[in-house]
């Protein structure tokens, strides 16, 4: 099975509700896809999300890595040899996260289906049904009250709350979130780097104070600022996760060395795909540090293989934020994974399991 051409897609698909942080508002996925051309026959899928405010990396940027980069590189190489097209990806040029993590898991996709399994068992195995929480976006708080609910009537029991727009407006929104859901979920906060360090600790014992129970607290103040984040660790009670501030393994290291955060929020778009993803969650697991997995604003195609992560390390993966597939008005992908609100399950097709994309736009 070797790679004979990689080609490029657009796909669009609108949110059911506009998603909303500190740092920006999105009202659709918009994002590439890549599809990986075999001398078998065999069709490869990855997806890239241009997150442009966390990764740097745009539509026109991962094209440009994909096709001019990456590419060149790839075709002609046998997809058995999964090491050394994963280095070749890697060296392929500096940064460019999200066009390497879309390669990548169409080229574990077709691994997987060299080998004829479900990628998820050649990673290890496990139970192939994970549960997600869901998004609640920063707003006003009766929306966001209102949102909640919403969330626990589709059976979600986490939610990850958005905050860090007005450090005091954001200590009321979770306080009567709080109150409205009535234990029947948990609560994870996530400030999107929108707080101080000071700031942070003030709002989290203030909430504590007043007996907010949270399950963590995500990224509370800027993705460079280890130092303040750390600050913020060592002072409150509730767990500390970091998101933005991490990418890779060696900031990981870096991270866990600083004991800066405790719990670590994989993403593929940050780690460059499933192998540095892959390495962080040993890396972790070695430390006793738990993971969070997420994703951008992703449909179910890059989602798929972060699921198919999640499962094969669920022993360190601990928790699951992978409500890309969920808030989209519909799912673009026939096959794959299954995203039925909070539950998400994995059959037994090889590889990611995706059988066509609807509505792809070819890019030439
Ligand atoms: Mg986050």
């Amino acid at each position: 099975m070797k790679i004979s051409d990689i080609t490029l897609g657009r796909i669009k698909v609108p949110l059911k509700t506009p998603f909303k942080t500190a740092l920006r508002t999105v009202n659709a996925v918009e994002d590439i896809v890549v599809v990986i051309h075999t001398d078998s026959g065999h069709t490869g899928y990855g997806e890239a999300a241009a997150t442009a405010v966390i990764t740097g990396d745009t539509h026109g940027s991962i094209i440009e890595a994909i096709l001019a980069y990456i590419r060149p590189r790839l075709i002609g190489q046998d997809i058995a040899d999964l090491n050394h097209i994963v280095h070749l990806i890697q060296t392929a040029l500096e940064r460019n996260t999200s066009a390497k993590a879309a390669v990548e898991i169409a080229v574990y996709d077709l691994w997987a289906q060299r080998y004829d399994a479900p990628l998820y068992q050649l990673l290890g195995g496990g139970e192939p049904v994970v549960a997600t929480d869901i998004t609640i976006s920063v707003d006003h708080i009766d929306k966001m009250v209102a949102d909640s609910l919403a969330a626990i009537e589709r059976g979600f029991t986490s939610l990850k709350i958005k905050v860090g727009k007005d450090i005091g407006l954001d200590v009321e929104r979770v306080r009567a979130i709080y109150a409205a859901v009535e234990g029947r979920a948990l609560l994870r906060l996530d400030a999107n780097q929108g707080w101080s360090a000071k700031q942070a600790v003030h709002a989290m014992h203030s909430l504590e104070d007043a007996g907010v129970r949270l399950e963590l607290l995500e990224q509370p103040v800027k993705a460079r600022d280890l130092k303040g984040l750390k600050y913020v660790t060592e002072r409150i009670h509730t767990p500390v996760m970091a998101d933005e501030s991490v990418f890779g393994p060696l900031e990981v290291l870096e991270l866990i060395r600083m004991r800066a955060a405790d719990i670590i929020n994989i993403k593929l778009m940050k780690t460059g795909g499933l192998s540095n993803a892959i390495r962080i969650a040993d890396i972790a697991e070695m430390h006793g540090v738990e993971c969070m997995i997420g994703c951008m604003i992703e449909t179910s195609i890059s989602v798929a293989a972060a699921v198919h992560l999640a499962v094969a390390k669920s022993s360190i993966i601990t928790r699951v934020d992978l409500d890309g597939p969920s808030l989209c008005q519909f799912d673009p992908v026939e096959g794959g994974v299954t995203f039925n609100d909070s539950e998400i399950s994995i059959g037994d097709a090889p590889g990611l399991g995706i059988r066509a994309i609807l509505g792809l736009e070819p890019i030439t």
